[in-house]
């Protein structure tokens, strides 16, 4: 998996013009538009926390399809210069709910294989959550990794207490109908699907009865198939006993609203870098 940051396609600035950009995104955290459009994403929000921040610009937003266990849900994505925003459609344009905030610094973006159902995809790894996202367009894609690219460089300027450890991408339920552990169990309506927290895949019940505790995630043991458990008892000595909790890992069903294709705004012009 190739990261982005070796595709020279969207690297259409020479780097002398680097001082140039970050003013770019300098000047739009200072301008009055940028202070309305923050506190209107802000009230379309349910429960928004405050997202006004001295310096802080609201970079792009868009409509992007996250690849979920079951199926790709619709959400809202808001791009600033430091934070990734995003949360349920309610009502497009409107109305968001459940909000979500990944500080830039712990984000990596990372290419995935464009299958036939996954065209214009990609991965965004995050400690506490790993996930595709796909994008409208070809042409929105690369307009959404050339900014997320640009602003992830941005916010970890100065900063280099960069997060190395992000969670593990799920393994979309519909990818494997045995144990990817064991490939004995087949999975049914009794015999439910399981994903291991450490490397993602889906395992059978049997074969992730280990919790181990992954700081990243949760303060709590999480659930982990045998291979990563015996992996990660031998490599450390903070080994946690094993309790039989079984846990939902349910993501919260909802009707899902037909996905409305909203092309992505972005306030910044990148052409001028
Ligand atoms: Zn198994
Ligand atoms: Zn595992």
């Amino acid at each position: 998996m190739n990261s982005i940051n070796s595709n020279s396609s969207i690297q259409s600035s020479s780097s002398s013009s680097l001082s140039v950009k970050e003013d770019g995104l300098s000047q739009l955290s200072r301008s009055i538009e940028n202070a309305k459009r923050i506190k209107n994403v802000q009230d379309k929000f349910v429960n928004s926390q405050s997202l006004s921040k001295e310096g802080r610009a609201l970079v792009g937003e868009g409509i992007l399809m996250k690849v979920c266990r079951k199926k790709p849900k619709q959400r809202a994505f808001f791009l600033f210069n430091d934070i990734l925003v995003y949360g349920r459609v309610v009502i497009n344009g409107r109305k968001y709910s459940q909000q979500k905030i990944i500080p830039l610094n712990d984000i990596q973006i990372s290419n995935v294989m464009n299958s036939e159902e996954n065209p214009y995809s990609w991965l965004i790894k995050s400690p506490k959550k790993s996930f595709v996202v796909r994008a409208n367009s070809d042409r929105e894609r690369q307009e959404w990794l050339t900014h997320l690219d640009r602003c992830i460089r941005f916010a970890s300027e100065g900063n280099h207490t960069q997060h190395n450890t992000v969670a593990a991408h799920w393994v979309p339920d519909d990818q494997s109908d045995t144990c990817m552990h064991c490939h004995t169990t087949k999975f049914s309506t009794y015999n439910r699907k399981h994903h291991c927290r450490n490397c993602g895949s889906i395992v059978c019940a049997g074969c992730s009865k280990k919790r181990f505790l992954l700081s990243h995630l949760d303060a709590k043991p999480v659930r982990v198939c045998d291979s990563c458990f015996l992996k990660l008892s031998k490599s450390s000595t903070n080994n946690s006993r094993s309790s039989q909790r079984d846990s939902s890992d349910s993501d919260g069903e909802e009707n899902n609203a037909q996905y409305l294709p909203t092309p992505a705004t972005f306030y910044e012009n990148i052409e001028n870098f």
